[in-house]
Formats: C-alpha cells, sequence, structure tokens
C-alpha cells in the first residue's frame, strides 16, 4: 500500500538556542534503509524540549532544529530493509531514535546509555512536525485502536516514570513521594505508581495541581511545597520513617537537595528531572547509616516502552492532556517556564 506523500511539511523550527521559534515549511524528510516515515498526528510538550530550546544542558543540540520527542501518527513510508513494520500501522517516536547495537549497553539492552544514541528532536529533528524519521527497532508499536492524542504523553513521559518507578525497587503497598507531581511525568507517575501497587504522596504547588493529583490520580497526600515544609509534611505521612522512594520530577534544585531528608532508611532517591546546572548533594553520614540509595533514571529502553504503552492499553493509565493546534508551541514553553501546566499539552500537527 502506498500512500501519497507531500514534497513540504508544516514544522516548528527554531535557529539559534533561545531563539524565535518559527512555524514554517521545510522538506519531508526521506527514511533510510533500516528506517520509517511517520506521519506525526499528534506530538506531547516534554520539559526537555523547553530545555533543548533553551541550551540548558552540557550537551549541544543539532540547529536548526525541530523539537519534539513524543509523536504518535501512521507509518506513510518504510525502508528496504524493515520488515515488520509496514504502512498503515500505528506506530510513535521517542527521545531515542537510533542506537548503535553493537556496543556494551546495547547488547544488554541498555540503549538508552548508548554513546551513539540519536536523539529525536534534540540530535535530530523530532515530532514538532508533520512527518519524521526514526530508525524502526526504536519506533514504539502502538496498537490500532488506542488514540495517538492520549497517546503521545506516554512515549517519553510515561516510559520515563515507569522505568524510574522500576528502578526505584519500591514494593507493592510501599509509599513513593513524587516530587513534580502535577507536572507532565508527574501526573503520568501517579498513575503508573497506583497501578503498580505503590502509595503516593504528591509533591507539587498549587489548588488546580492539588485536586488533580489527589481527586483524579491517586495521590494518598498532597504536599505544597511553597505553602508547606515538605520534608516535615513527607515524615509526618510516613509515620515518621520517610517514604520508601522518591522520584524527583522537579525542574528546580532545592528538592535535590532535599529529598534524602524525607527518604526512608534503606530507600531510594530516584533523580529523574534535569534543572540547568544543578547539582544534587546529602551529608555522607545518614547516607551511610541509613543505606540510602541515591541513582538517576533516564528514560527507557524497547521493553519499557512496550510494557508502559501496554498499561495505557489496558486502561489503567489516564493523565489529564490538553489538544492545542501545533502553532501554540511559544505560548506552551511562557507557561511550562512558569510552572502553570497541569498534566501534559499535546499538539495537533494538521494545519
Ligand atoms: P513539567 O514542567 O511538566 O513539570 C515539572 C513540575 O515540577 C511542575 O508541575 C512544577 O510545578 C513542579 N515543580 C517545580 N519546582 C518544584 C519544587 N521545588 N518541588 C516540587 N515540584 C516542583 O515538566 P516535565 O515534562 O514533567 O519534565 C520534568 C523534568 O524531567 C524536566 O527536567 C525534563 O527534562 C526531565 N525529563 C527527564 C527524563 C529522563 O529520562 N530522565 C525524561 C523526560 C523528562
Ligand atoms: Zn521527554
Ligand atoms: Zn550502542
Amino acid at each position: 500500500m502506498a500512500v501519497e506523500i507531500p514534497k513540504m511539511q508544516w514544522a516548528q523550527v527554531f535557529e539559534k538556542s533561545g531563539g524565535p521559534i518559527e512555524l514554517k515549511q521545510i522538506p519531508v524528510p526521506t527514511p533510510g534503509p533500516d528506517e520509517v516515515l511517520i506521519n506525526i498526528k499528534y506530538t506531547g510538550v516534554c520539559h526537555t524540549d523547553l530545555h533543548a530550546w533553551k541550551g540548558d544542558w552540557p550537551l549541544d543540540t543539532k540547529l536548526p532544529l525541530v523539537g519534539g520527542h513524543e509523536g504518535a501518527g501512521v507509518i506513510v513510508q518504510v525502508g528496504e530493509l524493515v520488515k515488520d513494520l509496514k504502512v498503515g500501522d500505528h506506530a510513535g517516536i521517542k527521545w531515542l531514535n537510533s542506537s548503535c547495537g553493537a556496543c556494551d549497553f546495547c547488547m544488554a539492552s541498555d540503549e538508552p546509555l548508548c554513546g551513539d544514541a540519536v536523539l529525536s528532536g534534540y540530535t535530530r529533528d523530532g515530532t514538532f512536525q508533520q512527518y519524521a524519521v526514526v530508525n524502526a527497532g526504536h519506533a514504539a508499536r502502538i496498537p490500532k485502536h488506542l488514540p495517538l492524542d492520549a497517546m503521545a504523553p506516554i512515549l517519553c513521559g510515561g516510559i520515563t516514570v515507569y522505568k524510574a518507578l522500576k528502578e526505584s525497587g519500591a514494593k507493592p503497598g510501599n509509599t513513593v513521594v513524587i516530587t513534580g507531581a502535577g507536572g507532565g511525568l508527574g501526573t503520568l507517575a501517579l498513575q503508573y505508581a497506583k497501578a503498580m501497587g505503590f502509595r503516593t504522596i504528591a509533591v507539587d504547588s498549587g489548588d488546580e495541581k492539588k485536586q488533580i493529583c489527589t481527586q483524579q490520580l491517586g495521590a494518598e497526600v498532597f504536599v505544597d511545597f511553597m505553602k508547606e515544609d515538605v520534608v516535615e509534611s513527607v515524615k509526618n505521612n510516613t509515620g515518621g520513617l520517610g517514604a520508601h522512594a522518591v522520584i524527583l520530577l522537579a525542574v528546580s534544585e532545592k528538592p535535590f537537595q532535599q529529598a534524602t531528608e524525607y527518604c526512608r532508611s534503606r530507600g531510594a532517591v530516584v533523580c529523574v528531572g534535569l534543572p540547568a546546572g544543578a547539582k544534587i548533594s546529602a551529608s555522607v553520614f545518614p547516607t551511610v547509616v541509613r543505606m540510602l540509595t541515591i541513582k538517576g533514571s533516564y528514560v527507557g529502553n524497547r521493553l519499557d516502552t512496550q510494557e508502559a504503552i501496554d498499561f495505557f492499553a489496558r486502561g489503567l493509565i489516564s493523565a489529564p492532556f490538553k489538544v492545542v493546534k501545533m502553532s501554540e508551541l511559544p505560548k506552551i514553553y511562557e507557561l511550562m517556564q512558569a510552572n502553570q501546566i497541569a498534566g501534559r499539552y499535546v499538539l495537533d500537527t494538521s494545519m
């Protein structure tokens, strides 16, 4: 089955870090032999896209750049070596666009750690365009009955928090603190945590986020970091012992300095958020004598991807998202910068 592919398409492009983001026509890319071309229908906007535009991290982006790495759509072209995907299949583009396949990490299915990994919307043009290319092995397989708009945020947010919760070592019945719970990753984290049998304490700020976290997403407690002492509140809500695990999603340094203070002995602090220039520190003595673990967690591998999608497919994940036109991207960045987004924004790429 062949579909008509236009020569030109609409995309959100910036030429330099922090410079104007322009909605303009650019050529539709051509997939290589082991790649597929996806007609992106919806794409989530992750805080990582904002970091990429601002140039926040010690890793250069390509320029000019089309951002975006939560793209869900329909395959319109497949390279000659691709056997298990076909035109018409639903598929997604996530952060990992490809990896070398041959290094120690790739061989162990730890491809996010591959030194030659290609990153969607960072080192390769991403999903803020109508047509985007991905290595076939890294394309997320999306069952046809699933809605592509709700699916989009799963492709980074969902995979990442699911992986981080697994990395935390928490067991069913344990309490996990989600710091940054009202944001894109946080709202998904509350849902995955619940589905995995964990109890949750949400840390974020504002009445809207409080209402969503506790009334819609299953958090047992909401701690407002602007109004309350987070360490004291978490301890008070965990019998004085602290939480079994902390998932740090906030784009702010302070929670990274504080988290070990409200983590239970033998518990784990899992760093996921990537605030610019931030450092994590903890006093050595309590870290040793309370046997704490402090670790990072970075997206997920292909199996984590399929498992995260499977949780969604089984109806276990329902996090808030708003669909807007692709032209709204600069406004979304403003809201995100001001911590004013509860859940995720998803761009509709149709013009
Ligand atoms: P977001 O902007 O949607 O959410 C961040 C939330 O943190 C907001 O709700 C904000 O109110 C809250 N927050 C800010 N300061 C806080 C504080 N002091 N205490 C508690 N909450 C606070 O962002 P997002 O899309 O969810 O992404 C979060 C972070 O995760 C970003 O830095 C992003 O780059 C990173 N990220 C990492 C990975 C990974 O693989 N490690 C993957 C995706 C995203
Ligand atoms: Zn992301
Ligand atoms: Zn590799």
